[in-house]
């Protein structure tokens, strides 16, 4: 079996934004999330990134932008991302799915397709949602946020780069 880390996009691998992400410019790669990336691939560990995309559903982009930036992540990463989830539904756009954060369908489908081990696996996520679709997954979770007092993740950091230390102490 094999062992992942499942990584939301926006705020995880790069800048959100109070609109949406989805052209190449607006992708910003903060410092240390390569490195972050480099460390965790290393650790043997499968990486599958697990977005929600709405913006879609609600007809502010489409498929292609998504995927374009996508493939925009994999050449500035050096392709070690091994798959990359993301959900265009939104249930106010009539489109309820159970694919959407916080509901866990995107990682229960790459679990099944990967032969991943729950045991060993991760989500690592900026929001609420990311944690609660780790956890209905039965895999353990670390938020990204400021406000560890609110998060009900067992684990929190700032940054994807502690996190990949927490995951991966050494190499
Ligand atoms: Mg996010």
């Amino acid at each position: 079996m094999n062992k992942c880390i499942f990584l939301d996009r926006d705020g995880v691998l790069n800048v959100d934004r109070v609109d949406y992400v989805y052209r190449i410019e607006d992708l910003i790669i903060p410092e240390g999330t390569i490195e972050a990336i480099q460390r965790m691939k290393k650790a043997g560990y499968l990486l599958i990134v697990i977005t929600n995309q709405s913006g879609i559903a609600k007809g502010i982009y489409t498929r292609e932008d998504v995927l374009k930036c996508h493939e925009y992540f994999q050449e500035q990463c050096g392709h070690l991302l091994d798959d990359l989830y993301f959900c265009p539904h939104h249930e106010n756009f009539n489109s309820a799915s159970l694919t959407r954060k916080p509901n866990s369908l995107m990682i229960e489908k790459a679990i099944a397709k990967y032969n991943i081990d729950r045991e060993t696996s991760w989500m690592i996520g900026d929001a609420h949602r990311d944690i609660k679709a780790g956890q209905r997954a039965g895999i353990k979770t670390i938020h990204l946020t400021e406000k560890p007092e609110e998060s009900f993740s067992v684990i929190t950091t700032t940054t994807l780069l502690e996190a990949s230390k927490i995951i991966v102490p050494e190499v």
